[in-house]
């Protein structure tokens, strides 16, 4: 949940989801709707997925218990070799390196090391530059306090260089200006994709839901079926579902941004035109009350359009 959230957003929904699946064994078993619908909110479901089919593998291969060995954890899906050995200094106090971003950020600025993290070049020096600095005793103090620096004390927008414990070997301050560190990832425009999203109901006042693809953006979340523009909604809906249905004037446009894109959603409403049609696959496909809620994993866009949906 920690990666790329912060800790105070994490806190609430960190409780209820240990609440809910409290041990390995219990979230390995959980279906992945109910771990996505305990995620809803906290963004990037990729972690959620992923957290969901660690747990199976650790079940699987690890009789239910957490790998000690970083190759293995190395192997679960979704952590990567610093995650892996902050766990392994944490849980089990061994020596392991870490360089997430908070610690890339450190590195930068009191080696002043020029050059952007994410180039392969930079980032296979800095790893070296991590494990020659490591510790041998006292690793999970020295891991936390590295990670806890980056965040609180050399943040990235104004460091607080007066409270540093690092002040008088920092290069970057010695230099002026620490914000020049690291330097930036170069820039790229983001791209602007457009969808359209039917909100298409029945006589009961039912929304029709389409459960997205376990992989890719929003995988495995439920959302409306989407439309590449407004042309052809109409008989797009009759051949892939078999709906009749009758458009009513889209509402206003709204914008959700993902890390590589921008995405530009037009919400359409629609009514079904004849006799309320049943569903073929129950597990891709729903006529969801939004007036009751269930345990369903939505995007957030999807989830703020079935709020405006909820009659009042
Ligand atoms: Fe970061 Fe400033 Fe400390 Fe250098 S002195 S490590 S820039 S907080």
């Amino acid at each position: 949940m920690l990666q790329q959230t912060r800790v105070t957003t994490v806190i609430p929904y960190y409780q209820r989801f240990i609440q809910r699946f409290p041990n390995i064994k219990a979230l390995a078993s959980a279906l992945q709707d109910d771990v996505l619908h305990y995620w809803t909110g906290l963004g990037y479901y990729a972690r959620a997925r992923n957290l969901h089919k660690a747990a199976q593998a650790i079940v699987a291969e690890h009789g239910g218990k957490f790998p000690k060995v970083l190759a293995d954890v190395v192997a679960l899906p979704g952590i990567g070799p610093s995650t892996a050995g902050a766990i392994l200094a944490f849980a089990f106090g061994q020596r392991h390196s870490i360089l997430d971003g908070n610690v890339k950020r450190v590195l930068a600025r009191v080696f002043a090391i020029k050059g952007y993290p994410g180039e392969r070049k930079i980032n296979e020096s800095m790893w070296e530059l991590a494990d020659s600095l490591t510790p041998i005793k006292d690793i999970a103090q020295y891991t936390q306090a590295i990670m806890d620096l980056g965040a609180t004390v050399c943040v990235r927008g104004k460091p607080a260089c007066g409270l540093c414990p690092l002040q008088t070997d920092c290069l970057a301050i010695a230099s002026g200006n620490a914000t020049l560190y690291p330097t930036p990832k170069p820039k790229k425009e983001r791209p602007l994709k457009s969808t359209v999203m039917l909100m298409l109901s029945n006589n009961e006042g039912e929304v029709f839901l389409q459960r997205r693809p376990p992989a890719g953006i929003w995988g495995g979340l439920w959302g409306f079926p989407e439309f590449a523009g407004l042309a052809d909604v109409v008989k797009q809906c009759e051949q892939r579902f078999g709906f009749k249905i009758e458009i009513a004037q889209p509402w206003p446009e709204i914008r959700h941004g993902f890390t590589h894109y921008e995405l530009q959603i037009t919400p359409l409403p629609a009514t079904l035109a004849g006799e309320a049609a049943a569903v073929m696959e129950a597990d891709a496909q729903v006529w969801y009350n939004v007036a009751a809620s269930s345990a369903r994993g939505f995007a957030a866009p999807v989830k703020l359009l079935l709020q405006k949906l909820i009659p009042h």
